[in-house]
């Protein structure tokens, strides 16, 4: 067991429950934000962000990972405003994005692990929020810009202990091109999660991910593109089936309010199943369809992010 921290505070890794590995309270852009704040209606953002979370809290989901990266709408304050609000125990977000932000193009690469490490070990901004997980991301490919960004994560990560969830592009298979960034900098493949590893079809890539010691992030569940939620919980299933229960995450990529869009409610009708519910409501039942037991979905769910949070250790 350990503390680890969440936005209202700390909390011990065996009380975190039904947890979702890779959500969003909120996606935006931050530069909207800073420009054109008279744009934002944030009483409506936070009252539908807090909807959504009572009514995950509703289907039994105890904690939200927010892996939002700085600059797309990481607003400390908004994250533990709805956590306190909606009693659902949300960890905050450091870390940047697949671009490297111009700001440090021509600043080392130390500057950018010591950011991560102030928001985590200090706070971020006067917002009183620690950092409690570390998000980096590659897509299309990794390139030395964005290699720069992976080194500081795995740098950061091991002064602090904080684990890292990615973001990969699958078709590319950019999550072993992480690994190997990582591993150079030495760091425990068993403390990081390989997100969006459902969006491949090539199970022989996840067994080499998982092979490599890290999770696969099964976590864009809901999602009906580039794959269903049939062919997800046939990935799932296939990994499940070779015992694999106790190195996979499953959660959805989905916001408490999406900002790339001024349609909030249309969203929700043109992709009904993007939702913090439906995994444990209706893909739960996918998976049981494919002979997925319901101890291997609390493994899922519940035990592997215990088990992550639980290394809390810095090395
Ligand atoms: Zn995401």
């Amino acid at each position: 067991m350990a503390t680890i921290q969440s936005a209202t505070g700390p909390i011990e890794s065996d009380d975190l429950g039904l947890t979702l590995m890779h959500e969003h309270v909120y996606v935006g852009w931050a530069a909207m934000l800073h420009e054109y704040p008279d744009r934002f209606d944030w009483e409506t953002i936070r009252a539908t962000a807090v909807d959504r979370l009572r009514e995950a809290a509703g289907a039994g989901v105890r904690t939200i990972v927010d892996c939002t990266p700085i600059g797309l709408g990481r607003e400390a304050t908004l994250i533990r405003d709805a956590a306190a609000e909606s009693g659902m125990q949300i960890i905050a977000p450091t870390g940047l994005y697949y671009q490297l932000p111009f700001y440090f193009s021509n600043r080392p690469t130390e500057t950018i692990a010591e950011l991560l490490v102030s928001d985590i070990v200090d706070g971020i901004g006067d917002s009183g929020v620690r950092a409690g997980v570390i998000k980096c991301a590659t897509e299309p490919e990794m390139d030395r810009m964005n290699e720069r960004v992976l080194r500081a994560s795995a740098q950061a990560h091991r002064r602090t202990g904080v684990p890292i969830v990615t973001h990969t592009y699958p078709a590319n298979r950019t999550g072993l091109d992480q690994q190997r960034v990582f591993k150079e900098e030495g760091a425990d493949l068993g403390r990081i999660v390989i997100g969006h590893s459902d969006d491949t079809d090539d199970l022989s890539y996840l067994e080499e991910i998982i092979e490599n010691g890290s999770y696969c992030g099964m976590d864009r569940i809901g999602i009906q593109a580039p794959r269903t939620s049939e062919q997800r919980a046939d990935m799932v299933a296939a990994l499940v089936e070779k015992g694999y229960a106790d190195r996979v995450t499953l959660s959805h990529d989905a916001s408490g309010w999406f900002d790339f869009t001024a349609e909030q409610e249309r969203l929700r009708e043109r992709a009904p199943t993007w939702r913090w519910t439906y995994i444990p409501e209706e893909f739960s039942v996918l998976l049981r369809e494919r002979g997925v037991s319901d101890d291997d979905i609390k493994q899922m769910t519940t035990a592997n992010p215990r088990a992550i949070f639980s290394q809390a250790d810095a090395y």
